[in-house]
C-alpha cells in the first residue's frame, strides 16, 4: 500500500476509473509525480463495478474489447508512469492551502497534500436504484435478485428476467440472448440504451415487453421463482417463471462528500471550465463522468480526453515555466529515455 504522509504529489487524483487511470498515466509522462485515490478495493472505476464482463465499442483503437480487458492495460500503463494508488480511501474533505499553494485532501486513511487535484469520481458514491415491489430485498444477496450483476456465466442455462431501457440493462439481455434458457426484459418507456444494441435486442432471442411494462409482484421461497409485471396502458397482467433477475434501473448519483468542498456543482455533476477543465477552485480541475461543460458527452473517449487537457493545465499552475502543449509521446518518451541514459552515464562516472 502506498504510504502518502509527508509526500507532496504534483498531481493528486481522485478516482481510479478509465478517466483517472489515463489521467495518471498522462501526468507521469509530463513527469508529474501522482497520486489515484479510490474508494472502491480495486481500479478500473465503473467498467469493474458495473459491467466488466460486457463489451465495449466505441473506443479508439478496439473494434469490441470486454471492460475488464480494457481495464487491466490501462492501469498497467498508469502503473507504467509511476502513479502510486492508494485503494479503499474514499476522499471526504477539500481544502486550498492558499499560503503554501498546495491542496490538502482528507481521506479515510489520511492526509494527501498535492499541488493540483484532478478530480474523476465518476458519478460520486454510486448506489444502484431499487426496485419498488414488495418483498423483493428477501431476494437479495445470492437468492436471484441482482443490482450489481457481473459474470455473464452466472447466467448460463438460467431463466433471466431483467428490468430497465438503459445500457446496462439491454447490453445484459443482448449477451444473455444465446447462453441463458430464457430471456425476459420489461422496460416502462423508450429505451435509452444505444440504438445499435437496441436493434440487437429487438432481434435477438429475448422477450421484449416495452413501453408501459413494470414489475408489480416477485414468487419464491427461498429462492426468487417467478415475476409478476403489468401492462400499465391495458392492465393486463403476467407472471414468468425465472431463476434470476436483473434490475438495471439506473445509479442514484450522489456527489456525496463532494459536494461540501465548495465545488461549483449543476445536476450532481462539477462545473469546470471547457478550455481547461479547471473548476472553480483554482488548482482543481475535473475530468470524465464527474463534470459538466457546454455539450459534454459521458464517454470514455471523450473523458480521456479530458484528461489530457486538465493535465497539461494542471502542470501548469503549479510550474508555469513548463509548456501547455508537451507535443507528441513518440518526443516525450525519446527524451525521457535520452535524460535516463544521461543521468545513468553521470550516475556511472560519479561512482569511477
Ligand atoms: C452498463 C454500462 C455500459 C457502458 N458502456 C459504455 C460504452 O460502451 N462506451 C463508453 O464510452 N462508456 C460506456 N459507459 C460509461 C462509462 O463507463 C463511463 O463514461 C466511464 O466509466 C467514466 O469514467 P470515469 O473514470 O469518469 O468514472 P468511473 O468509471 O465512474 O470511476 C470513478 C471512480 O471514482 C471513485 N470515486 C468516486 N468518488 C470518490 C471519492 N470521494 N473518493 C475516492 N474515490 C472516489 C469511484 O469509486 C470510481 O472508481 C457505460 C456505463 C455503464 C454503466
Amino acid at each position: 500500500m502506498t504510504d502518502f504522509a509527508g509526500k507532496t504529489y504534483d498531481i493528486a487524483i481522485i478516482g481510479g476509473g478509465p478517466v483517472g487511470l489515463f489521467a495518471a498515466f498522462y501526468a507521469g509522462m509530463r513527469g508529474a509525480s501522482t497520486i489515484i485515490a479510490d474508494s472502491l478495493e480495486e481500479l478500473g472505476g465503473e467498467l469493474m463495478a458495473i459491467y466488466p464482463e460486457k463489451y465495449i465499442y466505441d473506443i479508439a483503437g478496439f473494434p469490441s474489447v470486454l471492460a475488464k480487458d480494457y481495464v487491466g492495460p490501462a492501469v498497467e500503463q498508469a502503473l507504467s508512469m509511476g502513479a502510486e494508488v492508494t485503494l479503499r480511501t474514499e476522499v471526504t474533505g477539500l481544502e486550498r492551502d492558499e499560503q503554501n499553494e498546495l491542496i490538502r485532501l482528507e481521506t479515510t486513511k489520511g492526509e494527501i497534500v498535492a499541488r493540483t487535484v484532478i478530480i474523476c469520481a465518476g458519478i460520486g458514491a454510486f448506489e444502484p436504484k431499487r426496485l419498488d415491489v414488495d418483498g423483493i430485498e428477501r431476494f437479495e444477496g445470492g437468492k436471484g435478485v441482482h443490482y450489481f450483476a457481473k459474470h455473464v456465466e452466472d447466467f448460463r442455462g438460467k431463466r433471466v428476467f431483467i428490468v430497465g431501457g438503459g445500457d446496462s440493462a439491454v447490453d445484459w439481455a443482448v449477451t444473455l440472448g444465446p447462453i441463458a434458457e430464457s430471456v425476459t426484459l420489461i422496460h416502462r418507456s423508450k429505451f435509452r440504451a444505444h440504438e445499435h444494441t437496441v436493434q440487437q435486442l429487438l432481434h435477438g432471442p429475448a422477450d421484449v415487453f416495452y413501453p408501459g411494462y413494470v414489475a408489480t409482484g416477485i414468487q419464491g421461497e427461498e429462492r426468487l421463482e417467478g415475476v409478476t409485471f403489468v401492462n400499465t396502458d391495458t392492465g393486463e397482467e403476467q407472471t414468468v417463471e425465472v431463476d434470476e433477475m436483473i434490475c438495471a434501473i439506473g445509479f442514484k448519483a450522489d456527489l456525496g462528500p463532494l459536494k461540501t468542498w465548495g465545488l461549483e456543482t449543476e445536476r450532481n455533476q462539477i462545473v469546470v471550465d471547457k478550455i481547461t477543465m479547471e473548476t472553480n477552485i483554482p488548482g482543481v480541475f475535473g475530468a470524465g463522468d464527474i463534470v459538466t461543460y457546454p455539450a459534454k458527452f459521458r464517454l470514455i473517449a471523450t473523458g480521456v480526453a479530458e484528461a489530457v487537457t486538465a493535465v497539461n493545465h494542471a502542470v501548469t499552475r503549479y510550474n508555469p515555466d513548463a509548456r501547455l502543449d508537451p507535443g507528441h509521446s513518440t518526443n516525450i518518451m525519446e527524451k525521457k529515455a535520452r535524460e535516463a541514459e544521461k543521468e545513468a552515464q553521470l550516475a556511472a562516472a560519479d561512482d569511477d
